[in-house]
């Protein structure tokens, strides 16, 4: 890279090739258009509701018309507080073809973030789902640039539109805003570097910070997604996201789908094992994506009603947080379910890497594999750096950052104090690469393997020990539903690893069990000496464990902490 050729030529040869735009709208023409007949099924409280992609195509039209009398004319963001359903799927593919900015608001943050970042974006119009409308409605006076809400739903009639309405806000029924309106729309052309959609990090640590997807990042991450090396999708399949529309673009299931005809599952608010597993089998999806959590929560309920299979599914994808390979053995061995594990961030659209193992690695050999985070995708390029800013050799053991590049990972974030619109924030970019702020190893076949969060990573000693593998390794123990392992000060090795458990109900196991357990793995010194049991590890607004909170219960004497010597 960045050397000349030799002999070229003052003006390099032109292709012949037509210079059509990657955009969300050309994703919206051909899943509407060539796969028409494809559907998308949404989740009820007594069954399922579903409509063409046919149909979604010309309530898109109809929802842009709409959306076009409120004063949706230019890049003005229209956000959506709404589950995976039929209707977010509409807005998913109506707002950026319109050349709207979609933002998708997270349901489960604090409310001061949702306030935080919805005025950030200047979000204009907000639909919301009628079971949504409560939560909406209590924080909506404080969205200051919102002039429209829209309420959607099969029971949107139904809802409190006067607590909406006591915001100030024109309030309006999403079906009234389609009803008799045109069925086509005089879609504009649209850059494919413009703004599509934005997101915004969790921020565990200061504001939430935005990311803003382009058409053709959108498009190039969801291409990609759809490979086989990832989540491999032809329009035979039945697509299943789980993962939530407002938490990293699902993943990029739902354009994936508009891409290859997929028909789309959409789960709505039933989340829960029983209905979870009651909706797979009415709507036969092939393949899912969730995080970790909601598949330890159906393996115990598959685990827990002989009979009840999911056969539909040959390809589970999840990530989010590291997927123990005592989940995925546990969903395999006994319910004859594949997961494969992928990784990536909201700052990398999200999915950057997906875990098909090696040619000619099967049976045991495979599953020190598919603990991995995978192998990166093309158009993501990785690498593995030092503390001294060096990359270091893919060879499995060289511990460090990963950083990544490439057309679907961000450069920069929205409007940040003291940034420029993609200014850098030395923290985050390093020589134009993303500090992903997790930590591992990179293999010589490119398998990723992390070991923590630089955050979390417990130095003890001078040595490194992977809070990520010991929790893993208690998870995989039988008694054990959750473990979280921080680092904690200790006057001799500056850190010692506490581990904090939450123990199935009914049994009993000890600390030293436990110790045990792991001494099979990992070399004495790594074991926790500290343990406490606990009913629940503490969870960020998207799911995940939040350590920071685990290290204040210790650090505030929250905690009974039982000490083991080795
Ligand atoms: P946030 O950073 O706000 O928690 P993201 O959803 O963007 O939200 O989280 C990205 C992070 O999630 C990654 O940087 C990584 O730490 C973690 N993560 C995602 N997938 C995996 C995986 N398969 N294994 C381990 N960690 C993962």
């Amino acid at each position: 890279m960045g050397t000349t050729r030799p002999n070229r030529e003052e003006t390099p040869l032109k292709s012949t090739m037509q210079d059509a735009q990657l955009t969300i709208g050309s994703v919206m023409h051909h899943g509407t258009r060539v796969h028409a007949d494809s559907e998308v099924v949404t989740a009820t409280a007594d069954g399922t509701r579903s409509r063409t992609y046919d149909e979604v195509g010309r309530r898109a039209a109809q929802l842009a018309h709409g959306l076009r009398d409120l004063g949706i004319d230019a890049d003005q963001r229209v956000a959506t507080f709404m589950w995976n359903n039929v209707e977010h799927l509409e807005a998913y593919l109506t707002v950026p073809s319109m050349g709207a900015v979609l933002h998708t608001l997270n349901i489960r943050l604090f409310p001061e973030q949702l306030v935080y970042i919805a005025n950030h974006a200047e979000d204009r119009v907000v639909i919301v789902d009628d079971t949504l409308v409560p939560l909406l409605a209590k924080e909506l006076p404080r969205l200051e640039t919102v002039t429209h809400v829209l309420v959607a739903g099969p029971a949107a009639a139904d809802a409190d539109l006067d607590a909406l309405r006591a915001s100030g806000k024109e309030v309006v029924l999403y079906e009234d805003v389609l009803a008799e309106r045109p069925e086509t729309f005089d879609w504009p052309a649209v850059d494919e570097r413009d703004g599509a959609a934005m997101c915004y990090t969790s921020g565990t640590t200061g504001n939430p910070k935005g990311v803003v997807y382009s058409h053709r990042s959108a498009w190039l991450h969801s291409q990609a997604v759809a490979t086989g090396n990832a989540a491999g999708i032809d329009f035979h399949d039945r697509v299943l996201p789980i993962v939530p529309m407002f938490h990293a673009n699902s993943w990029g299931l739902a354009y994936a789908a508009m891409m290859t005809g997929a028909s789309l599952c959409m789960p709505d608010r039933f989340l829960q094992a029983e209905p979870l597993v009651r909706f797979i089998q009415a709507s036969r999806p092939t393949v899912s994506g969730a995080v970790p959590t909601v598949w330890n929560d159906v393996l115990s309920y598959l685990d827990g009603h002989d009979g009840v299979r999911l056969d539909s599914l040959r390809l589970i994808l999840c990530g989010g947080s590291a997927v123990p390979v005592s989940l995925q053995r546990g969903l395999q061995e006994r319910h004859d379910l594949y997961v494969r594990q992928a990784w990536g961030m909201t700052e990398t659209s999200p999915v950057a890497s997906a875990g098909l193992v090696p040619i000619g690695v099967d049976g045991d050999d495979q599953w020190a594999y598919r603990g991995t985070q995978g192998r990166l995708l093309c158009g993501v390029e990785g690498r593995i750096v030092g503390d001294d800013g060096s990359a270091l050799p893919w060879d499995g053991a060289s511990v460090g950052e990963l950083e990544v590049r490439g057309p679907w990972v961000t450069g920069g974030y929205y409007h940040r104090p003291g940034d420029t619109d993609t200014g850098d924030s030395a923290e985050k970019f390093h020589d134009g690469w993303l500090r992903t702020g997790d930590v591992g190893t990179l293999d010589d076949l490119g398998y990723i393997t992390l070991t923590d969060r630089a955050k979390d990573v417990i130095k003890s000693g001078g040595e490194w020990i992977s809070s990520v593998s010991l929790e893993n390794a208690l998870m995989g123990h039988p008694d054990v539903v959750e473990a979280a392992v921080v680092g904690i000060p200790d006057e001799k090795w500056q850190e010692r690893p506490l581990a904090t458990v939450v123990v199935r109900e009914g049994a009993s196991v000890t600390p030293e069990q436990l110790r045990e357990h792991l001494a099979a793995s990992f070399a004495k010194w790594q074991l926790p000496d500290a343990w406490a049991f606990i009913d629940q590890v503490p969870r960020t607004s998207v799911g995940k464990f939040d350590k920071k909170v685990v290290r204040q219960g210790f650090a505030e004497g929250r905690y009974d902490v039982r000490v083991v010597e080795g």
